[in-house]
């Protein structure tokens, strides 16, 4: 199954709440996941708001994730993890109430600790978590998502070695990200079948994945830019989910958001006509090549 969405309320839709951006997601884009947005300070959303959203998503058969702020370390320690940790619990809250399947997160800073350390640290602190989400009985999943800079924790060998160590815990596989941080190893099929198998050993029965061009130096993003833009094809990658049959939610965070949704859409049924020797394509119906 292939499920795609963007990050957040699409740019082009007028209203500018939550919910007006998952209706237009479903009722004018015709895609079937979109990535709630709490990325700044601790949100706040009212249950009948979270209540809407969970029937809609269910009703219309949208998948909801949700991002928990930015600024978050669960490396830290003192005030500063108190601040990440509630971040976090008031983005799941939520995030449960709206039937969410997962609430991503940003992993956190080596700062002055060596990389050992700080993966020890992160797992704690993610144990942590995942103890409050079973007390609160909140099932949404704890993604930990990698990221595009080398200060920052979060290559895709590091987070894999957090979710092996924490039940429950599961990647959120940002390939702009990989592909930055790794200088741009990712442009052929044989670099996105090594995430994949990397990845493994987890045994995931769903990946979300997110995509966006990524300006980068050295090892280093610098800011997201469109897919087109970029220099990480789309081809390979959907080769592999196609001819794996892999359970994928791609969530466009490029700067043109829903637009990118709607091209790695095109993109997806764009093989799939490759395949079938048809005219059309729907990338929610996989039925004639699998
Ligand atoms: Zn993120």
């Amino acid at each position: 199954m292939i499920r795609i969405g963007q990050a957040g309320i699409p740019l082009s839709c007028k209203g500018r709440t939550n919910k007006d951006g998952l209706v237009y997601t479903k009722k004018i884009l015709d895609l079937n996941a979109i990535e709630i947005q709490f990325v700044r300070g601790l949100y706040v959303m009212e249950d009948e708001e979270a209540q809407f959203i969970k029937d809609y998503a269910k009703e219309n058969d949208v998948e909801i994730h949700v991002h928990a702020p930015y600024y978050t370390n669960l490396a830290g320690s003192g005030e500063e993890l108190e601040l990440s940790l509630e971040k976090i619990l008031y983005s799941a809250r939520p995030a449960d109430k709206m039937g969410a399947k997962t609430v991503v997160v940003h992993p956190g800073f080596y700062g002055e600790h060596t990389q050992k350390k700080t993966s020890k640290k992160i797992i704690k602190s993610a144990k942590k978590l995942q103890g409050i989400f079973k007390k609160e009985k909140i099932k949404v999943k704890l993604g930990i998502e990698t990221m595009g800079k080398q200060k920052v924790f979060g290559s895709l060998d590091e987070i894999i070695e957090i979710c092996s160590n924490v039940k429950g815990v599961i990647p959120v596989i940002g390939l702009g990200h990989i592909h930055a941080r790794t200088n741009g190893s990712l442009k052929k099929r044989e670099d996105f079948e090594e995430v994949f198998a990397k990845l493994k050993p987890l045994r995931l029965k769903h990946y979300l994945l997110h995509l966006t061009g990524v300006l980068y130096e050295n090892g280093n993003e610098y800011y997201h830019i469109p897919i087109k833009k970029g220099d990480m094809p789309l081809a390979p990658l959907i080769e592999i989910i196609l001819d794996n049959n892999l359970n994928v939610t791609f969530i466009s965070e490029s700067p043109l958001l829903e637009h990118d949704a709607v091209y790695i859409r095109l993109q997806v049924e764009k093989a799939i006509m490759k395949r079938t020797g048809k005219e059309e394509a729907d990338y929610r119906d996989l039925s004639e090549i699998l």
